[in-house]
């Protein structure tokens, strides 16, 4: 039953992912054309964040070439922030644009984004299938008897990598016939 429970809970948030790329899709050319340094001159050093701005989170997931975007609240922290306070606060992230309403910014993820199945190796060396959960981690789907040690080794650095497919079916299929 953990199992279903895992799986429906994935599905529930690979739902809430594909609403999301689907607003990604509305909103980057307008959200993304500021790439720029001068989109903060532009605002001014005296610009202070309003505690009703909009904050605009885009992941781009370097794997797989995949963006996803989120709109949050601004952190009521945040709220009179010039940009160098909101530079530090988030620190992960590259600030894009920066006005008292709306703030943008970007994030590269050296990972695939949770619409694939990624094939790799764990620390013990066995094979699992594992999926993007957090945007910033994988979390293990499946766990295999094959280990790295079964591969030649074009197969063991790509899976050290990480090997991406559409479906678990996909993955199982290519861990058969290798
Ligand atoms: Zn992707």
């Amino acid at each position: 039953m953990r199992g279903k429970n895992g799986i429906k809970w994935m599905m529930a948030v690979l739902a809430a992912l594909v609403i999301l790329i689907g607003t990604a899709a509305h909103t980057a050319p307008t959200a993304l054309d500021t790439k720029e340094p001068s989109a903060r001159d532009a605002a001014g050093d005296s610009a202070r964040l309003a505690a009703s701005c909009q904050v605009t989170q885009t992941m781009g997931f370097a794997r797989c070439g995949h963006s996803v975007t989120r709109r949050v609240a601004l952190p009521d922290a945040l709220a009179g922030a010039d940009f160098e306070a909101a530079r530090q606060y988030y620190d992960l992230w590259q600030i894009d644009s920066f006005a008292p309403e709306h703030m943008e910014m970007s994030r590269e993820i050296p990972l695939y984004c949770p619409m694939h199945q990624v094939l790799t190796v764990n620390e013990a060396g066995e094979i699992i299938l594992t999926q993007n959960a957090y945007g910033d981690g994988m979390a293990v789907v499946a766990q295999y008897e094959k280990t790295v040690g079964d591969f030649d080794d074009v197969d063991r650095d790509a899976l050290t990598l990480g090997i991406g497919f559409d479906s678990r079916e996909e993955a199982e299929t290519w861990l058969k016939a290798h």
